[in-house]
């Protein structure tokens, strides 16, 4: 985009609030650089506004201004994402949608909830909690992350394995069109007519348009739960368990995988009572009826067991559940107590070839003289190796993202895809060849163009492109407090 002449944007900007009213509209450099990066830090842009629509007729009237300016806009949840996807890199309008946060209705006897789209996912959870339902996709973000930024990345979770992702749990959407037109697709029915146009939006990234309202399914919970920790002298052996338990017909609701340095940081930082020299650690978790789950657990614990597990547990009560899950949830976080920085992939592969892929993972990574804690949604084949790096140090982004590009390349190679759940984003636009042909990436763009036939809804997301426009560069710029003395970083 040509920058906008300061006049100009002095005048979009008096417009913006009148639609908006007061304090809604961010311009000013300093206050734009909070919303300069999503969670991948690697790629940053600047917008020329931030605004803060609380109704979706605003969000309509904000996209009919950005279309008629042409200017480019993308919507932001709350900024957990880890692809760049809703990055401004082409500068214009970031349009936040934390303020739309209600839960709009529930009705428990058709077991949906209407949202905004700005409701973190976990918020939803909680307002149902009480009548015994909960909101089943559950991304290891979900104390921030929100519904509509789920929508568009088709989040999945620990809970995928059983309960599928986001797109499972859609029944409809209230967009605004990239022209700023409201339209419904779906609605509160199971079996909608005509095309599956919620299952395409879902997932687009925000390429599609803005999804203002959301019509989702509530589930029961389950009568009981029962989680398991299995403790493994060898990664290998805790991937054959994965493969094993399946393949005795049981399909619990989680196995997640965390390795030997990523156990090491969690329990720096929160004790959850894994055990420091374990080279892998898998958490299973079996919901369903009371009846068989004890049955159910001991036939998880042998096929463990049979794999070369040296310790499986169960949890005693809901107190030590809690902790073992807070360590799986919290693990991206921990990170900061063993390395400055770090960078999540996010690869799919078929389950059974797992223990070749973590070795590959980590040669690749150690040729590129980096390291790498692996915690991820096992069940699924759904990779995330955190490459651990120092910004500080010239060259190590490079060789982060080169190393990260050759593991989803072997994530390709096997059979997988080069995204679990993350999204393409800005990240991996230039990977798409990897798993898609000339003819696929055509036939997708032709979909994206009916809904956005002049690009301006989130630009450069998704296609191979360049990536001129957007800042890649060392991340680390000292904050002006830490220039004055009054802070250090660590
Ligand atoms: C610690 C951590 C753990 C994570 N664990 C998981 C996990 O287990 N599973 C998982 O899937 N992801 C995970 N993520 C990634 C991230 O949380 C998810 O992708 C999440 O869905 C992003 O939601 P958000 O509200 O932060 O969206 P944002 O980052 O703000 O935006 C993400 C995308 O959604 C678009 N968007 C946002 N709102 C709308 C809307 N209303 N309409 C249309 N498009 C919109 C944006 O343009 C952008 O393309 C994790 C991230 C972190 C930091």
């Amino acid at each position: 985009m040509t920058p906008l002449t300061d006049t100009r944007k002095k005048s979009l900007r008096r417009e913006m609030e009148t639609l908006l009213g007061p304090g809604s509209v961010l311009s000013d450099p300093e206050e734009l650089l909070v919303y300069e990066s999503d969670g991948l830090t690697l790629f940053r842009a600047l917008a020329d506004f931030v605004v803060f629509p609380r109704s979706a007729e605003q969000v309509a009237a904000l996209v009919k201004l950005a279309d008629r300016e042409g200017i480019p806009f993308v919507a932001r949840g709350a900024g957990t994402g880890l692809s760049g996807g809703c990055l401004p890199s082409q500068g214009g309008l970031v349009i936040s949608l934390m303020r739309m946060n209600r839960v709009l209705e529930v009705d428990y006897e058709n077991q949906i909830a209407v949202v905004e789209p700005g409701l973190v996912n976990l918020h939803l959870s909680w307002a149902v909690g009480p009548q015994g339902f909960y909101y089943a996709p559950d991304p290891s973000s979900q104390q921030a992350c929100t519904i509509g930024g789920n929508i568009a990345n088709n989040s999945g979770g620990p809970h995928t394995l059983k309960y599928g992702v986001t797109t499972n749990h859609v029944l409809g959407l209230e967009v605004v069109l990239p022209d700023g037109e409201l339209m419904w697709l779906g609605g509160k029915t199971r079996d909608p007519q005509g095309y599956d146009l919620v299952g395409l939006f879902v997932g687009s990234e925000g390429t599609f348009g803005i999804a203002t309202k959301i019509v989702v399914r509530i589930l029961k919970k389950p009568q009981a739960v029962k989680t398991v920790l299995a403790v493994f002298d060898r990664v290998d052996q805790a991937s054959e368990a994965v493969s094993a338990i399946i393949a005795r017909g049981l399909v619990p609701a989680a196995m997640e995988m965390i390795d030997q340095l990523t156990i090491e940081a969690v329990e720096d930082a929160f004790g959850c009572g894994y055990p420091r020299d374990a080279a892998a650690a898998l958490l299973i978790e079996l919901d369903g009826l009371q009846a068989g789950m004890e049955a159910q657990a001991e036939r998880v614990v042998a096929a463990c067991r049979d794999c070369g597990a040296r310790d499986v547990r169960a949890a005693r009560d809901e107190a030590e559940r809690q902790l073992l899950w807070k360590g799986r949830k919290s693990a991206f976080g921990a990170y900061g107590r063993v390395s400055p920085a770090y960078m999540v992939m996010d690869g799919v592969i078929p389950r059974t070839k797992l223990p070749y892929v973590l070795g590959r993972v980590n040669e690749i990574v150690a040729a590129h003289g980096l390291r790498v804690g692996n915690v991820f949604h096992a069940g699924d084949g759904n990779l995330h190796p955190n490459i651990l790096y120092d910004p500080r140090k010239p060259g190590e982004e490079a060789r982060v993202v080169a190393a990260g590009a050759q593991i989803l390349k072997v994530c390709a190679e096997v059979g997988g895809s080069i995204s679990g759940e993350h999204g393409i984003g800005l990240e991996k636009a230039d990977y798409m060849p990897f798993i898609f042909s000339e003819a696929d990436l055509a036939c997708m763009h032709r979909v994206k163009e009916a809904f956005n036939p002049a690009g301006l809804c989130n630009p450069g997301k998704i296609f191979p492109s360049n990536k001129a426009c957007v800042e890649v560069g060392p991340a680390y710029r000292p904050h002006p407090i830490e220039e004055k003395g009054l802070a250090q970083r660590f």
